[in-house]
């Protein structure tokens, strides 16, 4: 075991996870530092007692090589190694159903730290990340533009092979239902309903200041190149639009 830089508690339990160094130990520094310097870090880790009831009442943790437990541990112990290696596959298992935070007796919540290690790895840019994502590119699309995740035209029988016999509902006159409905803002199956140029554009302004198209050009180029574009030409709507009102003031 190399543990030349590890802390006492590492060079006490060793490292379980791997004896390879897979990046240089000031980018290993770098992603643990992103995670721990987040807010809600501390509200979410308080220590741990290793007791696994976490992992006990833990669904992921019954059909996946995941643990929560030793997610924990990998970072109460700041195991920097152990962490880049978790953040390769298992941190994607979880569901995020916080079943671990009401049970710990720590008040930690595992899946919320879990979370900010899945926010690192697409900071990162980590294939993990892109590997994970890239099946939601169609979701990211529409959320990001419209601010819906998920509309009537993209519910397709290919698409939804796990709803079984009940595949056949998708069949619907789907156009003729929608504009059945008494709000004109349902009316549509481009969107789950129609969002304002306005609101649009202040979204818009959301997922820059907070950093959202950052890690959108980290994971999936292409799909930002698209984004951005949409993006333009709903701010140039908006304008024109803003211009016809004042021309009729
Ligand atoms: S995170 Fe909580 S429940 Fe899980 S092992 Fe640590 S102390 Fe136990
Ligand atoms: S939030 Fe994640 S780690 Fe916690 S119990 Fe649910 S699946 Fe397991």
């Amino acid at each position: 075991m190399s543990h030349a830089h590890g802390t006492r508690v590492q060079a006490h339990i060793g490292d379980p996870v791997s004896d390879a160094t897979p990046l240089g130990r000031e980018k290993l520094k770098e992603i643990f530092d992103d995670i721990q310097s987040d807010i809600r870090y501390d509200h979410e880790l308080n220590g741990c007692l290793n007791c696994g009831i976490c992992t006990a009442t833990c669904p992921a943790a019954h059909y996946y090589d995941f643990s929560p437990r030793e997610i924990v541990q990998l970072l109460w112990t700041e195991n920097l190694e152990g962490i880049y290696d978790a953040m390769q596959e298992k941190i994607w298992a979880c569901a995020q159903c916080y079943t671990c935070a009401a049970r710990c007796p720590f008040n930690n919540s595992p899946g919320g730290l879990v979370m900010l290690m899945r926010e690192a790895a697409i900071k990162h840019g980590m294939e993990s990340a892109k590997n994970v994502l890239r099946p939601f590119s169609r979701v990211m699309l529409k959320l990001i533009s419209t601010g819906n995740q998920l509309s009537p035209d993209m519910i397709t029988a290919d698409g939804f092979a796990d709803w079984g016999p009940n595949v056949s509902k998708i069949d619907a006159p789907l156009e003729v239902l929608r504009k059945a409905i008494p709000m004109p803002t349902l009316n549509t199956t481009k969107t789950a309903w129609e969002v304002n140029l306005t609101t649009s554009v202040e979204l818009y302004t959301i997922w820059e200041e907070t950093g959202v198209l950052d890690q959108l050009e980290t994971i999936d180029e292409n799909l930002f190149d698209v984004i951005i574009d949409i993006m333009d030409e709903k701010r140039e709507d908006l304008e024109d639009w803003q211009d016809e009102q004042d021309e009729q003031d």
